[in-house]
């Protein structure tokens, strides 16, 4: 999925390692033969004025390159050792990559990349709705029954009716959907946000009576309201997506929870998909964590991103809560590995 933007920031962050070799090696005059030596100055000369392009432009990945790539050159410049200018080229490629990854955490869908939001239109448009495929590349494809993303209070899981009854305050329903818990919420009385990175679903939720729904991503930083309660439903856990955003996740709810507020989300256990009929596991220990999938989804023919969707076992999440300072408590246990959990500050 490179677009030719990307391949600019591909360029940009390897010009570093260009300059490095024309600098420290090329322009030795023995170690390359001419016309590598001419490439090499040329990408180096190329890459300037790049720089000088995007300078012009508003985008703030471009200008973080910008000022990585500056302090490398000068950097690699007056440090003759190429060895240190090597180590600060690497420093500089990993900044990169933390802030394209902060950078994606923090984006919403375009309505073209917004497969459920297109089946929930569809189905709150039409009452009917085509088949919400998902693909992953560790199952089978599978399907989402889009009407259930419209259940209403009776027909939710008793671990989703636990995490109604108990939210209290100024409550966040995050990944709201269709916005089933919001209406129940506010049918309850209850004060209630919504938010989805969704622009289809952001639609629905307020033709369908929500009352505060945003299109906003639960990693934006720049979303500073504060909250009693955090709802994470339907394997709520997902959002995080990785083991590895669990930090991240955490600071983030340092910043958006009242005190004395709480997370109630649910997720499960994926266990029962690697265990053997004696009961034994088919774990890969080295590997990653088993409850760490890919998807991708598609409606008619809009396709979606993939993404990553984590499913935790609630040992694990204790055990990252308590790391980062929160406390898991395990509130109910579903019929099939799944529970509600709820993570207050320890
Ligand atoms: N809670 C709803 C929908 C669950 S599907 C229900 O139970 O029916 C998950 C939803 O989370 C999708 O609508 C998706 O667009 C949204 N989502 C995914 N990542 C998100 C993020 N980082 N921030 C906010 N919403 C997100």
């Amino acid at each position: 999925h490179l677009s030719f933007y990307h391949l600019i920031i591909l360029f940009m962050t390897t010009c570093p390692f260009l300059s490095y070799i024309r600098l420290h090696l090329g322009s030795t005059g023995t170690m390359f033969p001419g016309n590598i030596r001419f490439l090499l100055g040329f990408s180096f000369h190329l890459s300037i004025f790049l720089r000088f392009v995007f300078l012009s432009s508003k985008d703030d990945t471009a200008h973080y390159c910008i000022f990585y790539t500056h302090i490398y050159y000068i950097v690699s410049i007056h440090i003759s050792d190429a060895k240190i200018s090597l180590f600060y080229g690497i420093v500089y490629l990993w900044r990169i990559k933390q802030y394209i990854i902060t950078k994606m955490a923090t984006i919403t869908l375009s309505a073209e990349k917004d497969p459920m939001g297109a089946a929930i239109s569809d189905y709150f448009n039409h009452h009917r709705a085509d088949r919400l495929r998902v693909f992953s590349s560790q199952f089978e494809e599978d399907e989402i029954p889009v009407k259930e993303l419209f259940r209403s209070i009776q027909s939710m899981p008793v671990l989703e009716r636990t995490a109604l009854q108990m939210a209290t305050g100024r409550i966040l329903d995050v990944g709201a959907g269709s916005g089933c818990h919001t209406l129940a919420l506010q049918e309850m009385g209850k004060e209630v946000c919504a938010i989805d990175i969704s622009p289809l679903s952001n639609e629905v939720m307020k033709q369908r009576g929500v009352k505060d729904s945003r299109l906003i991503n639960l990693f934006d930083e720049t979303f500073t309201e504060t909250f009693d309660t955090v709802l994470m439903l339907m394997n709520g856990s997902g959002i995080i997506g990785t083991l590895n955003n669990m930090p991240a996740f955490f600071q983030q709810m340092k910043r958006i929870l009242r005190p004395g507020g709480c997370i109630l989300m649910d997720s499960s256990d994926l266990r029962y998909l690697f265990e053997e009929e004696d009961g034994s596991m088919l774990i890969d220990l080295a590997g990653d964590y088993y409850g760490e999938v890919d998807f991708q989804m598609q409606y008619k023919d809009v396709k979606g991103d993939t993404f990553d969707w984590l499913y935790i076992d609630f040992q694990t999440l204790s055990l990252y809560a308590s790391e980062c300072g929160f406390k898991a408590k395990l509130i109910k246990e579903g019929k099939h590995y799944d529970y509600l959990a709820k993570l207050s500050l320890a």
